[in-house]
């Protein structure tokens, strides 16, 4: 999809709440711990280029990515720090992997005997970087079984081709006031842990934001630091953070058109919302193709530092506003973020429409433009 820039709808990032952000996970952390920025999914919709400087500046020493081509993409930005690939590569890859210097996850032993297979036919490459990913109860990828994982780490041993770079696991719970499953897939970990205590493992890491947040970084010294690096709590609302974290994001957009109608009348597909009395009703240029789903209707966003509720459905490229009074074309509009004394956050939304922050800026689209503030060019 084609970035829209000759309209006013667009997605604002300020790198230094992605710095601060950096800044404050790091000064919790101690000497041996290095944080990884997880840049996946264009920055959680951020921006990966942009956001990935800004925490290398900050102290970042690597990134996380969920596949080959968003490791690429930061290669090609001139970007050198370590890559892991969380998610699964094709055996077939590996060569591009190699040659870039991309870190990628054993998902399973299956995966890993294959990887030696094959480059058992290439002598002449370097060796692969491996992170082996133990499933400690996330049920997604991994390892679950001890007899796979000596296996494992039997063939590590012999392996001409592969380096155990790192070892870890996710954690589905790390979130909730209720620890219970939590410490379950720690004591997985630390038996999976036992089986590879005779080798020296570079990477030993457990901690995404939610448990370097609220478990002390529990048995990392790699933290895969994702929502909290986006100034967002991966609680949502269910757990106070530690620190302060600042939100980095902002969608604004303008008013491109207001009217007054008279009661009665109706706004939108399948004319939902009906006007009580005369209203002023401003037309926004921002729809559900933008990733302002129509579970929208009835938001407020913010206008001159006031309330203004979405009526009727949201369109595909278009919205519509109910405006405390009448206001010119070119007003700025807030969707996420503050405007005079308010401020929409993240988390607001997410509880309007059922879901999490991740899901929302996740879902901003490529037809939104991503402008930067506070980047530096230079240290
Ligand atoms: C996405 C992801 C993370 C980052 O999670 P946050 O909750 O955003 O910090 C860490 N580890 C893995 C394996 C992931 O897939």
């Amino acid at each position: 999809m084609i970035e829209s820039t000759h309209r006013p709808s667009k997605v604002v990032v300020d790198l230094s709440a992605i710095e601060y952000n950096v800044k404050q996970e790091l000064a919790r952390l101690n000497d041996e711990q290095v944080l990884f920025a997880v840049v996946k999914a264009n920055a959680y919709g951020h921006g990966a280029i942009k956001v990935a400087q800004a925490a290398e500046k900050a102290g970042a020493t690597g990134f996380c990515v969920s596949n080959l081509d968003e490791a690429l993409e930061l290669r090609e930005a001139g970007i050198t720090l370590p890559i892991l690939v969380l998610s699964y590569v094709s055996p077939n890859y590996i060569d591009l992997a190699i040659s870039q210097s991309i870190s990628l996850t054993a998902p399973s032993l299956e995966w890993l005997k294959q990887v030696e297979e094959t480059l058992a036919e290439k002598p002449m490459m370097n060796p692969l970087s491996v992170h082996l990913k133990i499933d400690t109860g996330m049920g997604r990828i991994g390892l679950r079984d001890e007899d796979e994982m000596v296996q494992s780490k039997e063939l590590f041993v012999l392996s001409n081709y592969m380096t155990l770079d790192g070892i870890f696991t996710h954690f589905s719970s790390a979130d909730t006031k209720d620890t219970t499953y939590f410490e379950l897939q720690q004591q997985r970990f630390t038996r999976a842990m036992d089986i590879f205590s005779d080798l020296e493992i570079r990477y030993i890491h457990t901690s995404n934001s939610a448990t370097a947040l609220w478990h002390d970084a529990w048995n990392s010294n790699l933290i895969r630091f994702g929502d909290a690096l986006y100034g967002l709590n991966p609680s949502g609302k269910a757990l106070d953070l530690p620190y302060e974290l600042k939100p980095a994001l902002s969608l604004t957009t303008e008013l491109i058109h207001v009217k007054q109608v008279s009661a009665g009348e109706k706004i939108g597909y399948g004319a939902t919302y009906t006007a009580e009395k005369e209203e002023w009703i401003g037309t926004l240029p921002i729809g559900y193709a933008d990733g302002l789903i129509r579970q929208f209707q009835g938001y407020k966003v913010i206008i001159d530092g006031e309330y203004a509720e979405i009526v009727g459905r949201v369109c595909m490229d278009q919205c519509m506003i109910r405006l405390p009074k009448r206001y010119d074309v070119g007003t700025p509009v807030t969707i996420f973020g503050k405007n005079g004394t308010l401020e929409n956050t993240l988390d607001d939304a997410a509880e309007f429409i059922g879901t999490i922050n991740y899901e929302i800026v996740c879902g901003l689209t490529d037809r939104l433009p991503r402008y930067y503030l506070n980047e530096r060019i230079n240290n």
